[in-house]
């Protein structure tokens, strides 16, 4: 399809400063931030609050390790359901599922065989063994 190219030339988008004063960058979203209301920010303003906010919340809650973090974000990922438990058991469930398009079988399929080779070979190695 050829690029229609329209007769009126695109109007430059206005510029928003950031909230922080002297801060020479455009915002690039606008957030509620404690204390302060809705703030435009850009985009390392935003990245400093949120980590502000992520290390206040790690304090609050004794996450002070890494490996405390690790935990707590395997945990809550698991009440989303965007961690399995068991991929077998994922896959099987998506196979056991009716009506899905075809690619979702064949790709189910697919992960399942590569699934099982990988554990076989796993099992079938002997100690010191190169795999
Ligand atoms: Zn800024």
């Amino acid at each position: 399809m050829p690029r229609i190219k329209s007769v009126f030339p695109p109007e430059p988008r206005p510029t928003i400063p950031c909230g922080h004063d002297g801060c020479p960058h455009p915002a690039v979203l606008r957030r509620k931030l404690p204390g302060a209301g809705m703030v435009n920010l850009c985009r390392g303003h935003d990245l400093a609050h949120a980590q502000a906010e992520a290390d206040e919340f790690c304090q609050e809650h004794g996450l002070t390790t890494r490996a405390a973090q690790r935990e707590y974000r395997i945990e809550r990922m698991r009440s989303f359901g965007g961690i399995k438990a068991d991929p077998i058991a994922y896959w099987q469930s998506v196979l056991s599922t009716p009506n899905l398009p075809a690619i979702s079988y064949a790709y189910a399929n697919e992960a399942l065989s590569a699934l099982r080779r990988g554990k076989r070979e796993v099992v079938e190695r002997e100690p010191g063994e190169e795999g």
